[in-house]
């Protein structure tokens, strides 16, 4: 019997779905998760020890691929030196200072352990701040699973939304209002109607987890406008982008497209820690001066700032802050998307694709959703068979149609062409 599907069946047993993320276990696609064994550069190998091209590297934190000689090299003295103190180091000071440098609304970071933390913590922070409980998110955009965010839209407009797990009460997410991404009618609807109670509107502005898609610059500079008007914080979720599609993350791509752009609150993970459980959140000096031991608002953890994390995650941005490194990974990245594009219009398959830096998504759709319900409008038999028919060849993309994909530095121009050419022999069979 196939090794990975042992390995299945016996995690099943002792963990719930055999997974301890539930998108690991291939519902969406079905079939057997590979249970990867090691990897290395672009690649890593299951249990049958077949060797997969990876395009999620860990779902974006490996952006120089997996076991980088540096970062390899800067984890291993750090774990020498000790795995946790529930003490300061200098690395967090180090760690902080970098990230700060980044991002120009940065002036000061908690570091976490966990996105699903971070973002969390930050908005915790913007309804101490501004006194005010009510939180807007889009349907689409994932914020981790805290409870008050685990949450689909309502029926009507700008109604309040419904939880989406069980285990949440409704009370917990009465104050959390959902609306359609990139829709400028429900987002000021939103805020004629509740504005003066709105703490905080978050969003990713560039969507990772509806597979790739990009606010609108009308939209952004709307929701920016809007909070500002009413006191409410724009919380930029960058999780996914920041360090990942540009140094300085979507917000430097925002404020070129909008004069003076800035979000108040940022949240950051996945790149930050090189693949460590890293995660932060930052922002202005008043605002984050709120958080204990300053301010009134709490917020902790033993294993923050740990300092293998923080050395994984500083030898990461020094290797990705060197000169050339994002033109050369988007490069890269686009040049996956043309292939893709090129192979699937030649097939006579409906294809439409879009990147930034080295995160991209592509859809079997003849043109970009701007939201969820047009990302849903893609045929799931037809990306399962694509998604089955790569994995066959050796290309593991994400196993569900509403993620992002990624590109690391490891990935060459012949990685890139061997994925095409797989993609060209499925892409035949599903015109
Ligand atoms: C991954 C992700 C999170 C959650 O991070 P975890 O480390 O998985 O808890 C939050 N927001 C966005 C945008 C993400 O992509």
């Amino acid at each position: 019997m196939d090794r990975n599907q042992q390995l299945f069946d016996r995690a099943r047993r002792v963990i719930p779905g055999g997974v301890n993320s539930p998108v690991r276990a291939f519902r969406a696609v079905g079939g057997t998760p590979r249970f990867v064994q090691r990897a290395e550069g672009a690649y890593f190998w299951d249990a049958e020890g077949r060797r997969h091209i990876d395009y999620i590297g860990s779902w974006g934190p490996m952006i120089l691929g997996h076991g980088h000689p540096a970062v390899l090299e800067a984890v291993q003295r750090a774990a020498r030196d000790g795995f946790s103190f529930g003490a300061p180091t200098e690395r967090e000071i180090e760690l902080a200072e970098a990230i700060c440098a980044a991002m120009p609304n940065l002036e000061m970071v908690r570091l976490v352990s966990s996105g699903t933390e971070a973002a969390m913590s930050a908005l915790r922070l913007a309804r101490g701040a501004t006194g005010r409980n009510k939180l807007v998110k889009f349907e689409g955009c994932y914020h981790g699973h805290a409870d008050a965010l685990l949450v689909k839209a309502g029926s009507g407009l700008a109604t309040f939304g419904h939880p989406t797990s069980a285990g949440v009460p409704a009370d917990v997410v009465k104050d959390t209002i959902v609306l359609e991404y990139n829709n400028a009618a429900q987002l000021e609807e939103a805020f004629t109607q509740h504005g003066h109670d709105i703490a905080a509107l978050v969003i990713e502005p560039i969507a990772g987890n509806m597979n790739f898609v990009r606010a609108g610059t009308a939209f952004m500079k709307l929701a920016r406008d809007l909070c500002t008007r009413h006191g409410a914080m724009l919380v930029f979720d960058e999780v996914m982008t920041g360090f990942r599609v540009g140094f300085d993350g979507a917000q430097a791509h925002y404020a070129k497209l909008i004069p003076g752009f800035r979000p108040d609150l940022t949240v950051l993970g996945k790149v930050i820690g090189g693949g460590m459980p890293l995660a932060a959140f930052g922002g202005p000096r008043a605002t984050m001066e709120q958080l204990a031991p300053l301010g009134p608002v709490y917020q902790a953890g033993t294993l923050s700032g740990n300092p293998v994390a923080t050395a994984c995650g500083l030898a990461t941005l020094k290797e990705i802050a060197k000169p050339g490194f994002y033109e050369s990974l988007a490069a890269r990245t686009r040049s996956l998307m043309d292939g893709l594009a090129g192979a699937a219009n030649a097939a006579g398959v409906p294809f439409t694709a879009d990147s930034e830096g080295g995160m991209f998504g592509f859809f079997l759709l003849p043109q970009l959703p701007r939201n969820y319900g047009e990302v849903m409008k893609t045929d799931g038999a037809k990306f399962n068979a694509l998604f089955h028919g790569l994995l066959d060849r050796g290309v593991y993309i994400a196993p569900a149609l509403y993620e992002a994909g990624f590109v690391s530095a490891a990935h060459s121009e012949q990685d890139i062409a061997e994925t095409v050419a797989a993609a060209a022999e499925i892409f035949k069979t599903l015109a």
